[in-house]
């Protein structure tokens, strides 16, 4: 058995264009430009990297775009500064702040100073825990990728047994919360958790966010399932460059799974697309507008 390749890019392409139709269609009918502010800290390359793509998808879906790059060396008092004008500013509905930040900074008192109706990340405890309380928030954006990802094999997840490896706030633990809102039987694993081949086997849909190149191997993965590779890891390659891995060793599970993403061209082109859903959401959201069509 082969497996159907899950098209993360002609997904996230999709998702984009939907989502260039709304903002064209709420800055004809109400005057209102969505605006998505990036805040990156320091210059750590593959950061550099995601800033440049998210400006890039913004600008292309009719948003504004802001960048704000400050230097590694400025203090948590100048950051949380700027994230104070930005959320006064009326031209600004979502505000990401680029992570890892410096050791110097608080991520966490950073995170709280975003006000939570532009908090596009849905990292602020306020969207979090609404999210786990099962109220409409604005969620993070590789988990949503991973549900749209999944709903184009599945287009209900009602009943069916999942599992997510790895508890991180960015991508393990809003997407046990995204699956349970979905009906679906959720587990959720770390490294703490005992026997993973036998948690997996019993999944139909396993999700693998941990950050190990690989570490899934084909015979966890029960017959048919749904495989979605969250993992981007870099590999030293033969030709002296660097490869891009997941999670989930893909030619074995590809060979046992009904569904499986590759990576790259999986779940890492859907978040960006998500950011552009939230910002129009959150645009919407702080304008009283109904909820946009996306
Ligand atoms: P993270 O914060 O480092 O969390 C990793 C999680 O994996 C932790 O919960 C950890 O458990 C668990 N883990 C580590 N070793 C394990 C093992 N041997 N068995 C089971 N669980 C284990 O990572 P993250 O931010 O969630 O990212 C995970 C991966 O996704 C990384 O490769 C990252 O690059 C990628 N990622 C991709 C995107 C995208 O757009 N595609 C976005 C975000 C992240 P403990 O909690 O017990 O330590």
């Amino acid at each position: 058995m082969s497996a159907e390749i899950i098209d993360g890019k002609a997904i996230a392409a999709a998702l984009r264009a939907r989502v260039a139709d709304e903002v064209a269609r709420v800055k004809r009918d109400h005057g209102l430009t969505p605006g998505l502010a990036v805040v990156l800290v320091g210059n750590d390359p593959a950061s550099e990297v995601y800033v440049r793509s998210k400006h890039r998808e913004t600008q292309a879906a009719g948003m504004a775009s802001f960048e704000h790059k400050l230097s590694a060396a400025v203090s948590q008092d100048e950051l949380l500064a700027l994230i104070a004008r930005l959320n006064r500013d009326a031209s600004v509905h979502g505000i990401l702040v680029q992570l890892p930040l410096p050791k110097s900074i608080s991520t966490e008192t950073v995170i709280n100073a975003i006000d939570p109706a532009k908090d596009v990340d849905g990292l602020h405890p306020q969207n979090a825990g609404r999210l786990a309380g099962g109220f409409p928030a604005l969620s993070p954006c590789t988990p949503l990728g991973c549900i749209i990802l999944t709903k184009s094999v599945h287009p209900s997840l009602e009943g069916m047994n999942a599992i997510v490896i790895g508890r991180s706030n960015l991508v393990g633990r809003p997407l046990l919360q995204l699956l349970l809102n979905e009906n679906a039987t959720a587990t959720i694993a770390h490294s703490r958790s005992r026997d993973l081949p036998k948690l997996c086997a019993r999944a139909d849909l396993v999700y693998a966010a941990v950050g190990k190149p690989e570490m899934v191997r084909g015979n966890w993965i029960k017959p048919g399932a749904t495989v979605i590779d969250v993992g981007i890891n870099r590999l030293p390659s033969p030709d002296g460059k660097t490869r891009l891995v997941g999670d989930v060793a893909y030619a074995e599970a590809a060979q046992v799974a009904g569904a499986i993403t590759p990576v790259p061209g999986g779940v890492g082109q859907m978040t960006v697309a998500c950011l552009l859903v939230n910002t129009l959401r959150a645009a919407c959201a702080i304008a009283g507008l109904p909820k946009p069509a996306v």
